[in-house]
């Protein structure tokens, strides 16, 4: 059984309730680097909502976002900090309310953090992230969830707007739930899930057409990409029960890389039998980024958190490390025997 953590806020609620009652009011969600389905799925079901109820509504992302979610409702109102800095941060400073979404510490949004640490604005986060680190006026954390989309669906039955979701709000938001527990394969045991599965189909959602417009738009490229990591680029150690990718940035002009075009190739390794933790180095220009996996007890987070400056969650973490990629791969190998006991006997 995993640990699972709740912490709520939610003390200013009534306050918040009279707050996004009042048309007009000027929001911004935000999402994380290298935002995800759910994180985009997450914070364009509330966009959609809000604007649906007279709000003046923003997508913030600190990066580019990839190209098969770039259908969703709403999203033509994404602003990537990286193209239009000076907008988004005066945008910012205007805001009265800003959500953060899909993240629990500032750290997540690079450049944005004092911008939104001197704001005056109501802060509010909604997360499934382990340990907020966040200085808000509301919070809804909880690590029992499948995704922040299933929790901004509770968040929206809480404050009363559930009368508010239309097609698009339920499209985003399932987009968000699907893709964040790889189309049901992983946290998505509970009830509360299928049950929030249940209500956003009322809503006339088409799943199907949904699950293409995520799975089966890709690019050639990425496919290409996909082939070669696989076959040249995995290295597999039975010994360690352990897999991983090594990306450099020659790989990837190679194969004209495209933000998204590595989502999910982490995963791979643990298809392998008796394989419970994979890594994906991705060199970048002056560091390493690491996507981590891992199935059963052996908590990814807790590594990155130690030895590359990450986090997340315990089955999916991601981090950084300032080397070069042969290096950064030196340092996880040298690791791999100090944690060869736990991954020996982990049972997954
Ligand atoms: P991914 O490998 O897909 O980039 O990230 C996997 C999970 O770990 C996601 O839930 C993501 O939000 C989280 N994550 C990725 N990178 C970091 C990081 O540098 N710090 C923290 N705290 N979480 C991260
Ligand atoms: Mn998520």
């Amino acid at each position: 059984m995993s640990i699972t953590e709740k912490r709520f806020n939610t003390g200013n609620g009534p306050h918040l309730i009279k707050l996004l009652e009042t048309a007009g009011k000027k929001m911004v969600f935000l999402t994380h680097l290298n935002p995800d389905g759910d994180a985009l799925g997450s914070t364009l079901g509330l966009l959609n909502l809000f604007r649906k109820m007279k709000h003046e509504c923003f997508v913030v992302s600190p990066n580019d976002y990839p190209e098969f979610l770039k259908w969703m409702p709403g999203s033509e109102r994404i602003l990537v900090l990286k193209h239009m800095r000076d907008t988004v941060l005066k945008i910012i400073r205007e805001a009265d309310i800003i959500f953060a979404i899909d993240f629990n510490e500032l750290k997540r949004v690079k450049e944005l953090k004092e911008a939104i640490d001197i704001s005056p604005a109501f802060k509010i986060l909604i997360d499934h992230h382990p340990d907020p680190v966040m200085n808000v006026d509301f919070m809804m954390s909880d690590t029992s969830v499948s995704s922040t989309a299933e929790l901004v669906f509770q968040f929206i039955h809480n404050m009363g707007l559930k009368q508010w979701i239309d097609k698009e709000v339920a499209t985003c938001l399932f987009t968000g739930i699907m893709t964040d527990t790889g189309c049901f394969s992983y946290n998505s045991s509970k009830r509360e899930t299928w049950v929030t599965v249940a209500e956003l189909l009322d809503y006339g959602i088409n799943k199907d057409d949904i699950y293409s417009l995520v799975y089966d738009n890709y690019s050639e490229h990425r496919m290409h990409l996909l082939g070669y990591s696989l076959n040249c680029k995995m290295e597999v150690l039975p010994e360690f029960r352990t897999g991983y990718m090594v990306l450099s940035k020659n790989d990837l002009t190679q194969y004209h890389f495209e933000p998204g075009d590595s989502e999910g190739f982490v995963n791979y390794p643990l298809s392998i039998r008796g394989i419970c933790f994979s890594a994906l180095f991705t060199e970048k220009d002056n560091y390493v980024r690491v996507s981590f996996r891992s199935k059963g007890n052996f908590a990814v987070n807790d590594f990155s958190r130690m030895h590359f400056n990450g986090g997340g969650h315990k089955n999916a973490a991601g981090g950084e490390i300032y080397t070069s990629l042969e290096e950064a791969v030196a340092v996880f190998k040298a690791l791999l025997p100090d944690y060869k006991t736990k991954l020996m006997e982990n049972e997954d």
